[in-house]
């Protein structure tokens, strides 16, 4: 069954939910690197090695509630390797995070930052909370008792979080202020995703999007597609969808459908989404806006050209992958494809982008802030936009060389990059003792 989009669309300023249903991540994620293994000559041993996070911190979160009482959650830091440098990757406050997920988002985040050659390995955390039920108050109290727990084993040159699904450049300043206030000095460099006036870069919350926008292009591009006779529908209308929704709007593409929890508006002449508030602007407001609306499983049912999921994981499934009528798919969430699904799709020759490609803008912004922060040097939006389409167009190469050469699917051609990269790094730095 087709997961229904709720509350949890990406509110974050990142990017957004998975597993809501059959498939955890961690079974997605494994499932993905054996497939990858097999197509390339790689030491089963590594595999082995891969399959495994490094360390999983599991913590206790008491806060004090507003009327007094006192609430303990669960948080986790899952860090799945270092190989190619300190951890990076996201935490999340949702009422599912469990320790496997984080766990499986890891081990996203490793690929993530392989493929696009980043000097990071990849983790992933969170609290298994629901944001919308505490209070901003509560919620500061909640991050800054976090980044106590997780103090000795986050910092600039062992593990840097950022934001993701409910968690946003408000939740990173408490807990850089945290870290700083405890370490007895200023440390901006231990998240990213922070507001830019205490070391945040410029770009970084547009960056997944934007990424998201410009794989699309390149796409378009290598299909003989030109933006401009390309229609596009998009779920998810919370950083992710809407800024990768307004730049290919810019771009020529007609953006047919957009969506949020509560349905997705349709026009098939084309949607003018500047006019259309984000969830940031105005939360899930889409429909109020809309003349015609249709429900988010029909929006993945569009005959368009390209299908973006922007929100939810587990969206496209065995049930409705028979029924996807774009010719391309670009994932701008985490994890928005099941495996079979994924299979299904590559049988019908529909394209899929994977998520670790398309969505990777944020965590390159991310490398751009803490470099940014570690020189005490901030960079201009004009430069991040720059050097982000530099990064991409790089990574793009990469994986299209793979895609030409063997004759596998665009998530392969990732996954092929990413792990051979990987592995190299383990068979050179060896396993020690
Ligand atoms: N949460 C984002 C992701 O999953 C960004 C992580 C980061 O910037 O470290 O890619």
């Amino acid at each position: 069954m087709a997961s229904t989009p709720n509350s949890t669309i990406d509110k974050s300023g990142d990017e957004i939910a998975e597993s809501t249903e059959s498939e955890s991540a961690l079974e997605t994620a494994r499932r993905q690197l054996y497939h990858a293994a097999t197509h390339l000559n790689i030491d089963p041993n590594i595999v082995e090695r891969l399959k495994y996070p490094k360390k999983v911190n599991e913590v206790t979160v008491p806060i004090k509630r507003d009327d007094g009482t006192v609430e303990v959650f669960t948080g986790y830091r899952a860090q799945h390797d270092s190989v190619r440098g300190p951890y990076k990757g996201g935490l999340r406050y949702h009422p599912e995070v469990t320790r496997d997920e984080c766990v499986g988002l890891g081990m996203w985040m490793t690929w993530k930052c392989a493929v696009m050659d980043l000097p990071f390995g990849g983790a992933k955390g969170g609290i298994a909370v629901n944001p919308k039920e505490l209070s901003s108050a509560e919620k500061e109290r909640l991050t800054r008792r976090f980044a106590q727990e997780l103090r000795t084993v986050i910092g600039p040159t062992e593990d840097i979080p950022a934001p993701d699904m409910g968690t946003d450049p408000q939740t990173m300043a408490w807990l850089m202020d945290a870290y700083s206030m405890q370490e007895g000095e200023t440390t901006p460099g231990v998240v990213t995703g922070k507001p830019p006036v205490i070391g945040g870069s410029e770009g970084r919350e547009e960056a997944p999007g934007r990424s998201v926008a410009i794989i699309t292009q390149l796409v378009c591009e290598y299909y003989d597609r030109p933006l401009e006779e390309t229609t596009v529908a998009i779920q998810g209308y919370g950083s992710v969808g809407s800024n990768a929704a307004r730049l290919l709007n810019d771009w020529g593409a007609t953006i047919v459908a957009i969506s949020d929890v509560n349905g997705a508006m349709y026009n098939p002449e084309g949607i003018d989404t500047a006019s259309v508030p984000s969830h940031d602007e105005e939360p899930e407001a889409v429909t109020k806006y809309a003349d015609t609306v249709i429900s988010n499983d029909e929006l993945l049912t569009l005959d368009v050209d390209v299908l973006i999921p922007a929100a939810l994981g587990n969206v496209i499934t065995k049930e409705n992958a028979e029924s996807i009528a774009a010719d391309l798919v670009v994932e701008g969430a985490n994890g928005p494809t099941t495996s079979t699904a994924d299979s299904i799709l590559a049988e019908r020759d529909i394209a899929v982008i994977p998520d670790i490609l398309a969505n990777a803008g944020g965590v390159t912004v991310s490398y751009f802030e803490w470099l940014q922060d570690i020189n005490r040097r901030a960079w201009s939006l004009d430069r991040v936009n720059d050097e982000l389409e530099a990064e991409m167009q790089a990574a793009w190469r990469a994986v299209k060389t793979e895609f030409e050469q063997r004759d596998v699917t665009w998530r392969d051609a990732a996954y092929i990059v990413a792990l051979s990269r990987i592995a190299e790094a383990h068979e050179a730095r060896g396993l020690w003792p």
